[in-house]
């Protein structure tokens, strides 16, 4: 195995002083040098192909004991120094202080095709920001992130990637739904891969402890490493006020752009707390997430938010900008004054409408721009919920629609309907009225019917991860069966392609899913 390994992070960075894997609040420092535990009997269950050859490692290097030891932690890689990040962190709007690592470890960075990658291990052990927890992960949940980091890539969403999947060998405790009922589970392992996985709470924790000068050590470091054409656009290639605004205005712009593509494919992130919203705009930290299969804009899968819903799905624009607030708070010592950075948040206010429209206008292939977009669609939004209607197959059959047979329209979408004896005759009008505006809409289009269904099948996926199918595989990977883990691998590699053979994932949410642990409910216990 040949990586090129160069690690920026730790060599520009200061790094906590004390190195033993003791639990602590670790001060004037972004990490701590920790070595992952030891696993009882690793094996590797899937590997990344895509990810190798980004990696520009083969699949004959996957098949060595060495690719086994170094991404399961039993082998650290001469030469590197694990470690794992200190970060804080808003949690359901509250700060928290000091969250960190507890449970990633990073291995190291390389290098390949002028892109750097961080390597990082999810569950191999305690490390000093592991508070109360075990620093492990179980299968369960470290399917769904390996599967979920690489759909949402295919699919066309930014996100950190996932290089391979583990199982330890060693049983881990957990209880599921918090009820009292702890039971056993396989541990694993995830190799994840991002350029970065510094996060909102990174800079929040030096700032709250009034630590401007690691703060800006590490604002600097991200600007250079990550956002350096604020540099070199700079004449005098220094760092100064104007770029910490113009690195909030680009931070702004692809959280912006992330969760608009979240909306578009009817993903729901779960706990959006500022140690999970990535600097880079990356979807990060895949835990109790799901996807909407009614169109419902207050779900969220995750039942710790269950009362008040906070990270639902149709307010996940809002969210964001609420998490750029506190980052905006944490960013403002470096630049005492407001006033940029308010700028950056009333501008992301604005193109949060804005995009979301022209978003949505390519939901349903109109590639004009016309005033009177904004109510077809919120109608639309408001059709979508007067009976439970899957999203993705809404969408995608949406796609046969032709504006001069609009009485077409509701046998076209009938598939998505859950229940088609809760599509009472008012709902029905209602549709056939929403058809009518669309297909007057559509007349005023240059395209031709078949360049709009295609424009439509680009970004409506047909497959994407529903909560139901995670679950089918992880209860067969439990038994010791990962064919399935495979299957949808492949599958969601072309999530917007026809796959025949795969047609039968593109199908409602079966109704044993509908109130099932680990489909339609999902905990942070994970
Ligand atoms: P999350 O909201 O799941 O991203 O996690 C919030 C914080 O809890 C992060 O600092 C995690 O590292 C930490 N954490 C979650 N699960 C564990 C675990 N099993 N062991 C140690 N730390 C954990
Ligand atoms: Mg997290």
């Amino acid at each position: 195995m040949k990586l090129n390994i160069k690690n920026t992070f730790t060599s520009q960075l200061p790094a906590d002083p004390i190195t033993d894997n003791s639990r602590r609040q670790v001060t004037k420092a972004c990490y701590s040098f920790v070595i992952p535990k030891p696993t009882a009997n690793p094996k590797i269950v899937h590997v990344s192909p895509e990810m190798l050859d980004t990696l520009g490692l083969s699949e004959n290097d996957a098949k060595t004991k060495q690719f086994l030891n170094v991404f399961s932690g039993n082998t650290v890689l001469e030469g590197t120094t694990p470690y794992a990040m200190c970060y804080g962190g808003h949690q359901f709007g509250h700060w928290a202080g000091q969250l960190g690592d507890g449970r990633a470890i990073n291995l190291f960075e390389a290098q390949h095709n002028n892109q750097n990658w961080k390597l990082q291990l999810k569950g191999a052990g305690e490390t000093p920001y592991s508070r109360t927890a075990d620093g492990l992960a179980v299968l369960r949940s470290s399917v769904r992130e390996y599967l979920c980091s690489e759909a949402m890539y295919h699919l066309g969403v930014p996100t950190t990637r996932a290089l391979s999947l583990a199982l330890s060998g060693d049983q881990v405790l957990r209880d599921v739904m918090y009820n009292g009922n702890p039971a056993y589970e396989k541990g694993a392992i995830v190799t994840r891969v991002s350029p970065s996985f510094l996060r909102f709470g990174s800079y929040e924790i030096h700032a709250s402890r009034n630590d401007l000068s690691t703060l800006k050590t590490l604002v600097d470091y991200t600007i250079n490493s990550h956002f350096s054409h604020l540099v070199t656009a700079n004449t005098k290639a220094e760092i100064n006020k104007q770029t910490y605004v113009q690195f909030f205005n680009d931070v702004a712009t692809r959280s912006l752009d992330m969760v608009i593509h979240w909306q578009r494919v009817g993903f729901v992130h779960g706990v959006m707390n500022t140690d999970n919203l990535s600097i880079l705009g990356l979807t990060i930290d895949y835990g109790p997430y799901g996807w909407l299969e009614g169109y419902e804009p207050g779900w969220t899968p995750n039942t710790t938010d269950r009362q008040n819903k906070r990270y639902q799905f149709g307010t996940q624009p809002d969210i964001v900008l609420w998490n750029l607030y506190q980052l905006a708070n944490a960013l403002y010592p470096l630049i005492e004054e407001a006033e940029g950075l308010e700028a950056v948040l009333a501008n992301y206010a604005e193109q949060k409408d804005i995009k979301h429209l022209k978003m949505m206008r390519s939901k349903i292939g109109l590639s004009s721009k016309e005033q009177l977009d904004a109510n077809l669609i919120q109608e639309l939004e408001d059709c979508l919920q007067l009976a439970e209607t899957d999203m993705t197959i809404f969408f995608r059959n949406l796609s046969d629609f032709n504006s001069t047979t609009p009485t077409n329209g509701l046998q076209i979408i009938r598939e998505s309907f859950y229940d088609i004896k809760s599509v009472t005759e008012a709902i029905k009008d209602r549709w056939n009225l929403w058809f009518n505006s669309y297909a007057d809409r559509l007349q005023r289009e240059s395209i031709s019917a078949k360049a709009k269904k295609e424009n439509m099948n680009k970004v409506n996926p047909k497959y994407v991860l529903r909560n139901y199918m995670a679950q089918l595989a992880i209860d067969d990977a439990n038994k010791g069966d990962y064919k399935l883990i495979d299957e949808l691998y492949n599958l969601l590699k072309q999530p917007y392609a026809e796959q025949p053979k795969h047609q039968k994932w593109f199908a409602k949410r079966p109704e044993w899913a509908r109130h099932k642990v680990g489909c339609s409910m999902l905990s942070c216990s994970s």
